[in-house]
């Protein structure tokens, strides 16, 4: 019976993802994994994780989109590029200003 198989399927499923490291622990693999290679065996987790978990998925894309922003235009980022402005001293008194009154 199909029912029996998948009572099986789901409870091989259920051994599987107990083994598997939580949401927590996933996200703080994925930012590890940017600084340096992870064991196999742990990144092999950490794939399947991401395989079930669309939301730590989603983390794990956004975090590789901005290590590759930022390791191909760091530098850039530091020092303000010419024709670039310097926020004013008004315009960072606006935003503190905003921001106290939000709080
Ligand atoms: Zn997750």
């Amino acid at each position: 019976m199909s029912g029996e198989k998948m009572t099986v399927m789901q409870r091989m499923m259920m051994v599987v993802a107990n083994r598997l490291p939580n949401c927590q622990k996933t996200a703080e693999l994925v930012s590890e994994s940017m600084d340096r290679s992870l064991p196999v065996g742990t990144r092999i987790k950490v794939w399947m994780h991401l395989k079930m978990c669309s939301l730590c998925q989603r983390y794990a894309d956004q975090l590789r989109f901005i290590h590759i922003a930022v390791h191909d235009h760091g530098d850039r980022l530091l020092e303000p590029s010419e024709g670039t402005p310097a926020m004013s001293n008004d315009c960072k008194n606006r935003i503190k200003r905003a921001l106290r009154e939000s709080s």
